[in-house]
C-alpha cells in the first residue's frame, strides 16, 4: 500500500525534486519525491492515507519543541528571579549600613 509520509523541515526536499534523490521520512523510510502533490501541496500521492509512525514522530517532535521552548523560558524566568533577589539582597545590606 502506497503511504503519505512526512519528512523532517530540514530535508532539502527541493533539491531532491530537481536531482530525483532520495528524502528519508521520520519513520525512516526512504523515496524519491515526486512533483504530484495534492491540493494542500504536502502529500506526494494524492489521496493515499497518511503513514502512522510519520504523525506520531511528527507529533513527538512538536512536543519535544514545545519542552526545549518551556525549558528555555523557565531558564530566562529562573535568571530574572536570582537577578531579582541578589538586587533585594544588595538593598537590605545597603539599608543596614544605612542604619548601623
Ligand atoms: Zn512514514
Amino acid at each position: 500500500m502506497t503511504l503519505n509520509h512526512l519528512i523532517p523541515p530540514d530535508s532539502q526536499l527541493q533539491l531532491a525534486l530537481i536531482e530525483g534523490t532520495e528524502v528519508e521520512a521520520l519513520c525512516g523510510h526512504r523515496f524519491t519525491p515526486t512533483l504530484t502533490v495534492g491540493s494542500s501541496g504536502r502529500a506526494d500521492v494524492p489521496g493515499a492515507a497518511w503513514c502512522d509512525a510519520c504523525d506520531q514522530t511528527a507529533e513527538l517532535r512538536k512536543k519535544y519543541e514545545l519542552l526545549a521552548e518551556l525549558r528555555t523560558n523557565l531558564r530566562e524566568n529562573m535568571n530574572a528571579i536570582e537577578e531579582r533577589i541578589s538586587l533585594i539582597q544588595i538593598e537590605k545590606s545597603l539599608q543596614k549600613e544605612v542604619t548601623a
